[in-house]
């Protein structure tokens, strides 16, 4: 292995609360939200599906669902000591997130950090959102529309480092030399036998990768 890359969700990750989920509920349907959702949960719903149809009943303008996410919306700490460290040490750090550059970027901004993002576009009509998807369709491994095969090619000939927490980050953490995960993601890999980090925040994940 000739370097370190370090894949990093954003959504209930590098974010204390899962935006896409609060404003699919708040700012759409939350009948369609609950409705797709249970529809992921039992795995009768791929995550594409899930996405689009939870954000085509949201019309709100960008600007205003931006505002309530910079209003609202925390990053863990330490994520800007992480985001240094991992510039001193030279690895390659990707936010890859199934979320929306225009959520994404102004939360970055907010916090000062320049960091690569790979995430789907959303063109924010007011007759309803509509996701512009960059994930491939299906995932060898898992079937569903992944992010697997975007951290493998990112990372390379790297030792891939992925951190984590729900249900889209489970396939690509399976094929990642080694994941911190919390919440939804550190209950799956527990099932499976996967060993991994917990964290809390990023100082747990900055002791982790120190070690
Ligand atoms: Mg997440
Ligand atoms: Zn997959």
């Amino acid at each position: 292995m000739s370097g370190r890359t370090i894949a990093v969700d954003f959504d209930g990750t590098v974010t204390e609360m899962d935006l896409l989920d609060t404003i699919a509920r708040d700012f759409g349907d939350p009948v369609v939200y609950q409705e797709v959702d249970d529809g992921l949960d039992e795995g009768t719903m791929p995550l594409r599906e899930v996405i689009t149809r939870e954000f085509e009943p949201v019309t709100a303008p960008l600007e205003e669902v931006v505002q309530w996410e910079l209003d609202n919306v925390r990053v863990r700490d330490g994520f800007r000591d992480f985001v240094e460290l991992a510039r001193e040490q030279g690895w390659r750090l990707v936010i890859v997130s199934s979320g929306f550059h225009e959520l994404i970027e102004p939360i970055l901004e907010r916090e000062g950090v320049d960091v690569e993002l790979h995430a789907n576009r959303v063109d924010p009509s007011t007759d309803g959102w509509r996701v512009q998807w960059v994930y491939d369709a299906t995932c060898d491994s898992c079937g569903e529309s992944c992010k697997r095969s975007i951290v493998q090619e990112l990372a390379g000939d790297d030792e891939l480092v992925y951190i984590g927490d729900g249900y889209s980050d489970r396939c690509a953490a399976e094929a990642s030399d080694k994941v911190f995960a919390t919440r939804g993601l550190a209950d799956y890999l527990d099932e499976k036998g996967i060993s991994y980090e917990r964290f809390d925040d990023f100082h747990d994940v900055v002791r982790g990768l120190a070690a």
